[in-house]
């Protein structure tokens, strides 16, 4: 399994892309979240829109799905299949929702969400299987009442996703990663639907070694600045674009 970070910014990142991952796993591609940075850096990467098949959802702020719009209509247009989306299944009707008034009216008529995208929601509790890998959906606590979640491949990795500290949950888990792909905001202020660096050092020394931090601000933006952190820090800075072989 080879996993890259397309980015690894915040919501307010300007000089980084928001924080995405792509998992390449024998013939398959998954893309954890699709915010519009994306098709920029796949671009880059040589992989067009149209290779898109699988895209997992953790939540909906805009930081990680204002891509789908551009996907979704690529593929109708110059593509030959329609991207999967994995979803928690009470995201899919908040996801059209918010798609909806850019992508309902057509010259072809009323669409809906499934005319763009192949949904699979995604029941908590119930693995799903992508190139004879299995992920189970975590939920996250990230902003009260909203639905967020976290993805976990046994033997290899967890993902976060925007959450706040689940010690339990990596207490739990820590066995059966080899790596954990933490989001972490890196900000000297209290942002508190988000990880802080302190809720990050709180952890057993054997999981923050393990642990490479994402969606942070660009203040670590400099390739230089993360290297200095990552020299002092058992947890390290996922830098863009760096390819992690499991
Ligand atoms: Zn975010
Ligand atoms: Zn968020």
């Amino acid at each position: 399994m080879q996993i890259q970070f397309l980015g690894t910014g915040d919501m307010f990142s300007f000089e980084q892309d928001h924080n995405s991952a792509m998992i390449e796993h024998e013939d398959t591609r998954l893309i954890i979240d699709f915010p519009e940075s994306n098709s920029k850096v796949l671009h880059k990467l040589g992989i067009p829109l149209s290779d898109v098949r699988d895209v997992f959802i953790t939540h909906l702020h805009d930081d990680h799905i204002n891509g789908l719009q551009q996907l979704g209509y690529y593929a109708q247009v110059f593509g030959d299949h329609k991207p999967t989306l994995y979803i928690h299944e009470q995201l899919v009707d908040p996801l059209w929702h918010t798609l909806e008034p850019g992508m309902k009216y057509t010259v072809g008529g009323e669409k809906a969400l499934e005319d763009y995208f192949h949904l699979v929601p995604l029941q908590e509790g119930t693995p799903f299987t992508i190139g004879g890998i299995t992920y189970e959906m975590t939920r996250t606590e990230h902003v009260p009442g909203m639905i967020s979640c976290g993805l976990l491949a046994r033997g290899y990795f967890y993902y976060s996703g925007d959450a706040t500290m689940d010690q339990d949950l990596l207490l739990n888990i820590n066995q059966d990663v080899k790596v954990i792909f933490y989001e972490c905001h890196m900000q000297d202020v209290t942002i508190s639907s988000h990880t802080s660096l302190g809720d990050i050092q709180a952890l057993p020394e054997s999981i923050q070694r393990k642990i490479r931090l994402m969606h942070y601000h660009d203040g670590y933006a400099n390739r230089e600045v993360r290297e200095r952190f990552n020299q002092e820090s058992l947890a390290k800075l996922a830098h863009p674009l760096e390819v992690i072989e499991l």
